[in-house]
């Protein structure tokens, strides 16, 4: 009999995990949360690592149909000089900007009506002998052979395996918002501005839709500002290069969302006996790669590889984890390495911090890129 799996958080990590699953035979529940599955207003860059997997699952047409194939990654000056330039050519699948709603649709729209349980939520789970039991709020219990969980950077399945420990804020905060495309970007391209302690993204996600991030340097949950985040935003990055002024602008105030930049050390173990963590609940990453959903999506992959025709849940489940162990601390060392140095904020440290990303990235990208991007699971 096919092994019956919980999926506990319906995300892109659940859902895509949700998706492979079910596409290798297995019969997979996902119980999210929120009412309605939905996700909220940004975008997500999916690289050719993550592209690989999504093709494999049929859904990367979809995905490439909705948001906008990525030809080019350009690293720019706050005046708008470019410091380097990154071809995206030449990976099996393209890299992708996409809005977050149409990825998590296109993973869940393939999966039975009935696999999917909005509204309800993990408190807690029991791992007995050959089973576990899975505790939601309201007095529900659901028995399973194996419990995901993929509840996010504050999962509480992580809490109960490893102690409730907050995630480590990296000393930056970072806002997002979504602005019809004021023209004149090259189709394709993507971009990223540096500045002193200040960084300001630029991805077209399809369908005439801009997603920008901006960064800045302050202590951690600080409130919003009297004037409001588009102010604050306006503010820090006023008399940068264009479109940057323009699309904070045209961005309506009460959709830009602010969230602080955290991770967490990589686990030893993620999980024990049939339970196992997935995406940010196993391995938070700051966003300065754009490689958290990826990875997500990467662990799903390498699940849905070892469950099937596994007889032992919990061996399967430490066989995953021991593979998606080192890859994704890399990522997230990555990732943390290149926040700092991006949010660096003295001048001179700056000029010399563009001047040396120049030369090494003309030198021969390639070679890093490819163990990012040429991953195969
Ligand atoms: C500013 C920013 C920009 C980013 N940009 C990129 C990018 O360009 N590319 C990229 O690859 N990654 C990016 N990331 C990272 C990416 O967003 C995350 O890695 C990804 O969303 C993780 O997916 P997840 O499903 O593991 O977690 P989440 O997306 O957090 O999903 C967790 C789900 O679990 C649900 N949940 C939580 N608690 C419970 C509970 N108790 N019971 C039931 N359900 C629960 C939540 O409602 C949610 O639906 C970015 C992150 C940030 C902060």
């Amino acid at each position: 009999m096919s092994k019956k799996l919980i999926v506990a958080g319906g995300g892109i990590g659940g859902m895509a995990a949700a998706l492979a699953l079910h596409r290798a035979g297995l019969d997979v529940t996902v119980f999210e949360r929120a009412p309605v599955f939905a996700e909220v207003g940004a975008g997500v860059s999916l690289w050719p690592n993550a592209t690989r997997v999504l093709e494999s699952l049929g859904v990367l047409e979809e995905i490439l149909a909705r948001g906008e194939t990525v030809t080019q990654f350009n690293l720019h000056r706050s005046d708008g000089t470019r410091i380097s330039a990154i071809p995206m050519a030449g990976y099996a699948t393209p890299a992708v900007c996409v809005h977050r709603a149409d990825l998590h649709r296109a993973l869940y729209t393939p999966l039975p009506a009935a696999s999917l349980e909005p509204g309800h939520i993990i408190e807690s789970f029991q791992d007995e002998d050959g089973g576990v039991t899975a505790r939601f709020a309201g007095g529900r219990e659901v028995r399973a052979d194996g419990l995901i969980g993929s509840d996010g950077i504050n999962s509480v399945i992580r809490a109960q395996l490893h102690g409730a420990v907050p995630a480590d804020y990296r000393g930056y905060r970072i806002w997002r918002g979504l602005a019809p495309d004021p023209g004149g970007l090259v189709r394709g391209h993507i971009s990223e501005t540096w500045g002193a302690g200040r960084r300001f993204g630029i991805m077209p996600i399809g369908q005439g839709r801009i997603c920008w991030y901006a960064t800045y340097n302050c202590p951690a949950s600080q409130p919003d500002a009297m004037d409001g985040r588009q102010a604050e935003v306006r503010a820090l990055f006023r008399g940068w290069h264009d479109p940057i002024p323009a699309l904070i602008e045209a961005t309506a105030p009460a959709d830009i969302l602010k969230t602080d930049a955290r991770d967490r050390p990589p686990l030893r173990t993620w999980g024990r006996g049939g339970v196992t963590l997935l995406g940010d609940a196993a391995h938070p990453i700051t966003p300065n790669v754009g490689q958290g959903a990826c990875m997500a999506i990467e662990d799903a992959a390498c699940l849905a590889k070892l469950l099937p025709g596994a007889m032992d849940v919990a061996r399967a489940f430490r066989a995953y984890e021991q593979a998606r162990g080192p890859r994704t601390a890399f990522i997230a060392r990555q990732a943390r390495r290149i926040g700092t140095i991006g949010q660096w904020e003295n001048p001179w440290v700056v000029r010399g911090r563009n001047f040396v990303t120049r030369l090494v990235l003309a030198r021969r990208p390639g070679v890093q890129l490819n163990a990012v991007y040429a991953y195969k699971v």
